[in-house]
């Protein structure tokens, strides 16, 4: 007999019809045998409302206290679905993080999983039991409720699933699988059957929301087996796995793009030791997150061109830190920009093949698409480009890779 986690995301529980149906889809795992622990979300819709009660309750709320707002809306859900469980006749019982408990860092509002305490959820699921875990949740060293950062019940199921040692971690949500890229804006994407777990990490991390980047990581270091699958229609979703368990391994797996990128150029910048430090120090102290860089050879030794980018949220906070530093740094000018977009290219395959950057700057330049900054890694490649290419970039693209549905 196998463990397995299912977690349900928002939309397959938003109402109770939905909740009904999702008790269903567990109902069948165990009648293939198998044990069963169920993660919710709140309720589609719920957790933003929650949130703008926050923001009209106080401008700058008590971040304990959002935490304590938003968690409810899994409290509802854990218990309707224990309810629409024992009335199809199945053994279940709601848990709160805290009951767990979920232990987590105090970083109210974005905590971190620090342990899970599955003694008593096994105890009770040898018996038959099905526990029915409310995500996003947990509970700070002090004892206040914690919760992890916008979908993060994904990052709840895996982690249990790590703590349960469970065969597989099911994530129903509303779309069928992860695809080459957004099938809303390419209409030849195609469903991945398997992808690895690094192919994952960048897709989520590059903008593909599927599943919150977190989850992907802790899958990762605990080798869970994770599963991406709707809960409207049946039919296998997507794996994600190790790369030894795919044998046709593509070059290029998909194409993933995020809006929520701005760019920031210095112009003139002194070129001297220390100033690079003086500069990104100061805005990771204002909690502003930096993803491409790049900077210029000087010509004249004297100074140089810096270009980096952060997320739109945070742009007017950047901006407010690098005017306050250039009475020190004394740059030329700060020119921000957020009508930009990052679209990566991503596949394990380009550890052993050449040329998969030439045929990207290719497929742009055909299209007439300048490249602002490009940043690489191992199994990705990302460029900036202005906000208004982005259908056409991203299709070109996805062409070019050989990815289209024939
Ligand atoms: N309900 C939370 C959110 O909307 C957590 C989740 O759904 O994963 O962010
Ligand atoms: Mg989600």
């Amino acid at each position: 007999m196998g463990r397995i986690v299912q977690k349900f995301g928002g939309t397959s529980v938003a109402d109770i019809a939905h909740i009904r149906n999702a008790a269903g889809l567990v109902q069948a795992e165990r009648e293939r045998g198998n044990q069963v622990a169920v993660v919710v979300s709140a309720m589609a819709g719920v957790t933003n409302q929650l949130v703008g009660y926050c923001s009209e309750a106080a401008a700058l709320y008590d971040a304990r206290e959002y935490d304590s707002v938003v968690a409810s809306g899994e409290q509802v859900t854990a218990g309707l679905m224990a309810m629409a469980l024992q009335e199809a006749g199945v053994p279940a019982r709601s848990w709160l993080g805290p009951q767990i408990p979920i232990r987590t860092n105090d970083v109210h509002g974005k905590a971190r999983i620090v342990g899970i305490d599955s003694v008593e959820l096994e105890r009770r699921m040898d018996t038959g039991e099905v526990p029915v875990v409310a995500g996003f949740q947990g509970v700070s060293p002090t004892g206040r409720i914690t919760t992890l950062g916008r979908g993060g019940s994904d990052t709840s199921a895996v982690a249990l699933a790590a703590a349960l040692k469970a065969e597989r971690c099911d994530i129903y949500t509303d779309v069928d699988g992860v695809y080459t890229c957004d099938p809303r804006i390419v209409r030849g994407a195609r469903k991945l059957h398997k992808i690895t777990y690094e192919e994952m990490l960048e897709m989520a991390s590059q903008g593909a929301k599927v599943l919150q980047t977190r989850s992907v990581e802790i899958a990762m270091n605990h080798r869970v087996r994770l599963q991406v699958l709707s809960s409207f229609d049946d039919g296998p979703g997507t794996l994600v796995v190790d790369e030894d368990e795919i044998v046709e391994q593509q070059v290029v797996s998909g194409i993933a793009y995020s809006r929520d990128e701005a760019k920031i150029t210095l112009v003139k910048v002194p070129d001297k030791p220390g100033v690079a430090a003086a500069i990104f120090g100061p805005l990771s102290d204002a909690g502003v997150n930096v993803d491409m860089i790049v900077q210029n050879i000087s010509e004249d030794g004297k100074s140089t061109d810096l270009t980096f980018t952060v997320s739109k949220a945070e742009l007017k906070q950047a901006v407010r830190v690098l005017e306050g530093i250039n009475g020190e740094i004394r740059f030329g000018q700060l020119r921000p920009d957020p009508n930009v977009v990052k679209i990566s290219v991503i596949g394990v395959g380009m550890r052993s093949h050449a040329g998969v950057a030439l045929r990207m700057f290719t497929a742009l330049a055909e299209n007439g698409i300048n490249i602002q900054v490009i940043s690489t890694s191992e199994i990705k490649i990302s460029v900036l480009v202005d906000e208004k290419y982005t259908e056409l970039a991203v299709r070109a693209l996805h062409t070019a890779y050989g990815l289209d549905a024939t």
